[in-house]
């Protein structure tokens, strides 16, 4: 399918499955080397990770954990605009090695909640994985441990990403066809 319409919207394939495969091995590659004898717990992100985790913790073969988690949006006052915060957790993360998977950075603000949020639970180091970063949105300081694929500033849906609850099912990446 290289194109496909979601609601009000035609979108075309912009990352093939394939590439996507071989993107999210490299990843996991690099996790099985580098967090070796860690035992670390992965905390996906819902809903839009959901692809990505799983086919990511297939391809990583150390001891490991998994939970999921989810950022809730809220509007606080005028003052605070909208709040983030983090649901769902029910570890004890203290002394743990950490890996948040998330869809997609963006600028970078949701991240930075959960990171902020995780912090005073006292885990022993907290990593980030993501499978897509827009570095041409990014607007935080904090590294970025693992990138599967960097992509440009564009509306993306497909593997996990949605666009108003549709193409979450979609197993390539597709972006808006303008
Ligand atoms: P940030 O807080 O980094 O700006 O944005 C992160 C969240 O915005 C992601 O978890 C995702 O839900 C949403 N988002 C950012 N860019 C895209 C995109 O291109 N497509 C979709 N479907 N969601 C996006």
């Amino acid at each position: 399918m290289s194109k496909v319409t979601l609601k009000d919207k035609t979108f075309r394939v912009h990352i093939p499955a394939s590439d996507i495969n071989k993107a999210v091995g490299e990843v996991a590659h690099r996790i099985n080397i580098e967090l070796k004898d860690k035992k670390p717990l992965f905390l996906a992100v819902l809903n839009g990770s959901f692809m990505f985790a799983s086919d990511l913790l297939k391809k990583v073969t150390i001891d490991c954990e998994i939970s999921f988690v989810k950022v809730s949006s809220y509007h606080g006052t005028s003052t605070t605009g909208s709040v983030k915060s983090l649901i769902g957790l029910n570890e004890d993360i203290k002394g743990r090695t950490i890996v948040i998977v998330e869809d997609i950075v963006d600028t970078g603000l949701t991240m930075e909640k959960v990171l902020k949020e995780l912090e005073v639970m006292e885990p022993a180091e907290v990593r980030i994985c993501t499978l897509l970063y827009k570095p041409e949105a990014f607007r935080k300081k904090f590294d970025l441990d693992y990138v599967a694929i960097v992509v440009p500033n564009d509306f993306l849906v497909g593997y996990g990403l949605d666009y108003d609850g549709l193409g979450r099912n979609l197993p390539d990446i597709y972006v808006l066809d303008n």
